[in-house]
């Protein structure tokens, strides 16, 4: 006699234990319209982790994988397979959108939630020579990398901070971010207005987490309201452009992506909104994995609930890492917003089957849609991709547009040993070269 299971068999992948973070097998498995990844370490025993909340969106998410770009030049070589050969590893699949730096262990705050575990004291600064090695590798592995981000730690707090942006322009960087709390400009206009002078071709990518005083004690360590408003004061008065990023955690701050929205649009300076749901990685004082973590198809259906702007055709996975990555695009003309996406049926648009592309007689477009729905593009440089498709597009009044009126949401997941699926992890198009060293000590 047979039994039955409660769940649908899916797929099968490899993982890593939550624990020890020993590679090992996975299914996934559909169960009470939920996907799960199901895995089983000898040591710490049976694991189960909810990866999405919608079966039918996870089950799209492939259709827009894209074709691999191969990095110029790995850094290892493929010895003990993934994820134990980064990086990069001569079996990855694609070369980095987006190459973060980081230039400091060391912040300015202490968060409770910080996946750097970095405080005032923590680890040290990098000296500009280890800097200009992690710049030389990344020039060496992209050519001309798409974008790069100074990340940390608390970059504005490095001792040679001025010293690093000026050796970032000396590379052939295509686009600059400085991952930033914000605190430095918020205290130091003048501070500001010098970072002011780097632009074009750089943003700031600004911690903004809530407008609620307890939640920010809680994730934060402090109430920064009167940090973030100053700072971004000074970054409207320069125009600056700046993506607010909000760490997204269950039972905090996950009511507040509506609200965070409608403010970040009528902000002059900032061109988006980028949601990461917390990974489990460094300080985690007060999230408990088994019950807080969020996946991207949760926070995808909460911005759809919250916002009266965006559906869910809007936000859809971004071909060159879609398991970690949904991307929306909206324009924005004085105080109208309109999203952009569903005018131009991004799914059919993407697919690389000629015969389902709705525009299929002109590629050019193709080639624009995919361009805008990449991560190595930033969103000042995205315009002209925008202002070709709005000729085609007449439900769409094209305005004489600037960056200043396109808008863009980007949902992204940081994969931690709870979700870590193989085949995702090799295409990721965020490199942290700090992270690829640490990854390639724990092998030896
Ligand atoms: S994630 Fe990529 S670079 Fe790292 S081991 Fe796997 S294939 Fe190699
Ligand atoms: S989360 Fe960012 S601001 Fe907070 S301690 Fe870590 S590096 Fe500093």
């Amino acid at each position: 006699m047979t039994r039955t299971r409660n769940y649908t068999y899916y797929d099968a992948t490899t993982s890593l234990c939550n624990e020890c973070h020993t590679p090992i097998n996975a299914k996934i498995v559909f169960e009470d319209g939920n996907v799960f990844l199901m895995k089983t370490c000898k040591e710490h025993g049976f694991q189960k982790v909810l990866i999405a909340d919608d079966i039918e969106f996870y089950k799209n998410i492939r259709n827009f994988n894209k074709a691999s770009e191969y990095p110029r030049v790995p850094h290892t070589s493929t010895d003990y397979g993934c994820p134990l050969d980064c990086g990069i590893c001569p079996d990855h699949e694609q070369h980095s959108c987006l190459t973060l730096i980081e230039v400091t262990d060391r912040c300015n705050l202490t968060c409770p939630t910080c996946y750097a575990s970095s405080s005032p004291t923590h680890g040290r600064h990098r000296t500009l020579d280890e800097i200009k090695a992690m710049f030389e590798a990344v020039v060496l592995s992209e050519g001309e990398p798409d974008v790069v981000q100074l990340s940390g730690g608390e970059p504005t707090i490095h001792p040679q901070f001025f010293e690093i942006m000026d050796m970032a322009k000396t590379y052939p960087i295509k686009h600059l971010m400085l991952n930033t709390n914000g605190v430095r400009i918020a205290k130091d206009r003048d501070f500001a207005k010098r970072l002011a002078t780097y632009a074009p071709d750089f943003e700031l990518y600004l911690q903004f987490d809530s407008f609620d005083a307890g939640v920010l004690e809680r994730m934060r360590g402090k109430d920064l309201t009167d940090i973030r408003k100053k700072a971004l004061e000074h970054l409207n008065e320069l125009n600056l452009s700046t993506t607010l990023v909000v760490t997204l955690q269950k039972g905090e701050n996950d009511l507040e992506i509506g609200t965070i929205l409608d403010f970040a649009m009528k902000q002059r300076c900032v061109r988006g909104v980028t949601f990461q749901p917390t990974s489990v990685s460094g300080r985690l004082d007060h999230f408990d994995p088994a019950v807080d973590r969020m996946t991207n198809s949760e926070v995808r259906r909460l911005i759809v609930e919250q916002s009266d702007l965006f559906t869910y055709d809007d936000i859809i996975p971004v071909p060159c890492n879609p398991d970690a990555l949904l991307m929306a695009y909206s324009l924005k003309v004085g105080d109208e917003v309109a999203p952009l996406t569903r005018y131009i049926n991004p799914e059919e648009l993407l697919n690389n089957s000629k015969n389902t592309i709705v525009y299929e007689q002109d590629e050019r477009l193709q080639q624009h849609m995919l361009q805008m729905f990449s991560t190595g593009v930033s969103v000042d440089a995205v315009k002209e991709e925008v202002h070709e498709l709005l000729c085609c597009l007449p439900e769409v009044i094209a305005p004489d547009m600037g960056y200043d009126n396109i808008f863009r949401i980007i949902v992204m997941n940081f994969m931690d040993a709870y979700d870590f699926d193989v085949r995702a992890i090799k295409s990721p198009v965020f490199i942290s070269f700090n992270l690829m060293v640490r990854s390639y000590h724990l092998r030896r």
